[in-house]
């Protein structure tokens, strides 16, 4: 394991905004940190970067207590929303910043910011002034500026955060491809053997296969976690709720939390009723499940999945059916998301399905009739 945060714990002016937070980071794995705005995110980042000091708990990168060591000396990168670009120097003199820093001789710099802007798509753009560049182009210096100086561990925060949707949809892919072929420290990528010297640590990392740059990537969109990171972290009110491959994370959401912030809002309160076959009692009816965990859980949900949804072409009330009025059709290109308000003992309930386009929507029946996919059905505690 490269770094290792144990049980951090932060407190500003009475508040707690981290509460005992752990986790690690293996080398050449990349990390989300996704939560809602003021969960702790950046407060995390920052104590791990040096920038903040945790009230408790203990950070190690190798083994390496990192308690003592200021920022300069971690030999970490950092990527932030607004760039922080130079803006009156040029490309060239933007990447190389962090290797004058470290003395690099004007030979390998200049070597190092070729291969580096061809890393990230910009080859030729050296003599490029920083102000004539798109944003997209701006956040990619960026990138070449921390990733330059081959960091150990690659912190970015909320990257792409202030560019607009098609680019960053655009950037999520290609940075995912850009961490994954850059190399930390000594890695085929970055060697060049010299600032090996300027390093806090030296040697132990030389040598090793290419496996790509060790990050910890902050970000409050699902997506971006998603397309970019190995690990998703989860976190709530300064905790993690739940960590995982971002595939389980969406199959598996442990709480209603986690399946609302990964964008299943269709929640509805379930007592269990049978257990040979499994069913629930809710407000929009009973339902059969394939599930078998939380049954000795009191507090418990039905999540339905936007995919649960098979429209019924006749009303119907067979097992695992729900009637509701159309409400609303939003098209999202190769799919709808369709509003269903559906009657339950405790007032209206809205429910989202998503149909592919082809699917023949029965838009002139007061109530459309959609059976629920047993295998779409899952129980998540409240
Ligand atoms: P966002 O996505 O909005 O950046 P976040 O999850 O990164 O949110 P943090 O920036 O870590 O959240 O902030 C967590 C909480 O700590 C917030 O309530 C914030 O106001 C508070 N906070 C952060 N830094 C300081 C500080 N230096 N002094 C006082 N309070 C702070």
């Amino acid at each position: 394991m490269l770094l290792e945060a144990t049980e951090i714990t932060k407190s500003f002016d009475g508040q707690s905004v981290l509460r005992g937070v752990s986790l690690s980071v293996a080398r050449g794995e990349i990390v989300a940190l996704l939560g809602p705005s003021g969960c702790g995110k950046t407060t995390l980042l920052r104590i791990i970067a040096g920038l903040e000091s945790a009230d408790v708990g203990n950070l190690s990168l190798n083994g390496q207590d990192l308690s003592k060591l200021p920022v300069h000396k971690r030999g970490f990168g950092m990527v932030f929303q607004d760039f922080a670009l130079f803006p009156h120097k040029n490309v060239a003199e933007n990447v190389a910043f962090g290797l004058r820093m470290l003395n690099w001789e004007k030979s390998l710099q200049k070597e190092r910011v070729t291969s580096v802007l061809q890393l990230v798509g910009l080859a030729g753009f050296e003599q490029r002034q920083v102000y004539e560049l798109s944003g997209g182009e701006q956040q990619r210096v960026a990138l070449a500026r921390s990733l330059a100086p081959s960091p150990r561990l690659l912190l970015l925060d909320e990257p792409l955060g202030s560019l607009d949707r098609a680019l960053r949809e655009r950037l999520m892919g290609q940075l995912r491809t850009i961490l994954k072929s850059a190399g930390g420290r000594g890695l085929p990528y970055g060697v060049l053997g010299v600032r090996e010297v300027n390093h806090p640590t030296s040697g132990a990392d030389a040598g090793r296969q290419q496996i790509g740059m060790t990050s910890i990537y902050v970000t409050h969109d699902q997506e971006e976690a998603f397309a970019i990171a190995d690990r998703v972290l989860v976190m709530n009110a300064g905790r993690i709720e739940q960590q995982g491959l971002p595939f389980d994370l969406y199959h598996q959401p442990h709480n209603a939390f986690v399946a609302r912030f990964l964008g299943m809002d269709n929640l509805v309160e379930a007592k269990i009723v049978g257990r040979d076959p499994l069913s629930v009692r809710t407000p929009v009816g009973d339902f059969y499940l394939d599930q078998h965990q939380l049954l000795e859980v009191d507090d418990i949900q039905l999540l339905i999945r936007p995919e649960a949804g098979i429209i019924e072409p006749q009303r119907g009330e067979g097992a695992n059916t729900l009637q509701g009025k159309l409400e609303n059709i939003s098209f999202r290109g190769r799919h709808r998301i369709v509003t269903l308000t559906v009657p339950s003992a405790k007032g209206q309930v809205n429910l989202k399905f998503a149909f592919d386009t082809n699917v023949i929507l029965p838009t002139d029946q007061p109530m459309i009739t959609i059976r629920l996919k047993q295998s779409e059905l899952m129980l998540v505690r409240s």
